[in-house]
């Protein structure tokens, strides 16, 4: 696999020897490529990514992967919140009001192609494959509604889910129960904390709830399901019992 290597940003430190467990997806919202590696470049940004994607799927590696790149932010996953740390960033040229609207081809073939490579080189489950809404659902949209996630499905990145026998869904009815959760509120936030979300602060704040919420819609169902309620709770009961399978 063929990268850019001549553009560097100088916006990372040492990972302290964190192991790299996660892959974090973003858009960088700015007008084009070029904006984008002077932006990710720019040493007073004080923003990075390991790596960057262009629309015709040109790959550049603009911080070395041993280091820690600055992308994530104030995030949270599985109770870790240093997620610099821990991961690989990797910015898409993309802009949803921009020129560059498109996750083309070319970007996402280059972009599979990269995530596989990652996956294999530092062992990283197909759990692990996330968009920055994932680690930052109150503050950031990126991949977007738009991002094909249902692409990476196909190509064995991301987790593909088996649907659910009626026994399997009592399974996970009778253990509700047995944690005492009656709200299905309660029983979708116990199940978006066990995946792994932040769900410290929606309890009480619904505002935070519904962004919350909104994060994992644009993730997980189709454009169409997005509004209709049920189908998220099934989609998330699903998506719970299928992550228990695979956990190591
Ligand atoms: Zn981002």
């Amino acid at each position: 696999m063929k990268y850019i290597t001549k553009y560097k940003s100088p916006n990372y430190n040492s990972r302290r020897n964190s192991k790299i467990k996660l892959i974090i997806i973003h858009y960088t919202a700015l007008k084009n490529n070029k904006d984008a590696i002077l932006h990710l470049c720019d040493k007073e940004k004080k923003v990075s990514s390991h790596y960057l994607i262009s629309q015709n799927g040109t790959i550049y590696a603009l911080v070395d992967d041993k280091f820690r790149a600055w992308h994530a932010g104030k995030s949270f996953w599985n109770n870790i919140t240093n997620i610099n740390s821990i991961s690989i960033g990797i910015e898409l040229d993309y802009n949803p009001f921009g020129k560059n609207n498109k996750f083309t081809y070319k970007m996402m073939s280059s972009l599979k192609k990269l995530l596989t490579k990652l996956q294999k080189n530092y062992k990283i489950n197909k759990s692990s494959v996330l968009g920055h809404s994932d680690i930052a659902p109150f503050r950031k949209q990126d991949p977007g509604k738009n991002f094909p996630w249902k692409s990476l499905l196909s190509s064995k990145i991301v987790l593909k889910f088996k649907k659910l026998k009626v026994s399997e869904i009592k399974i996970i009815e009778e253990w509700f129960k047995n944690c005492n959760l009656k709200l299905q509120k309660h029983k979708i936030i116990l199940a978006l904390s066990l995946i792994g979300y932040d769900t410290r602060e929606v309890y009480n704040n619904s505002k935070l709830y519904s962004k919350l919420i909104s994060a994992y819609r644009n993730r997980y169902l189709n454009n169409e399901d997005r509004l209709k309620n049920k189908l998220l709770y099934i989609s998330l009961i699903t998506h719970l019992f299928n992550f228990m399978l695979t956990k190591k």
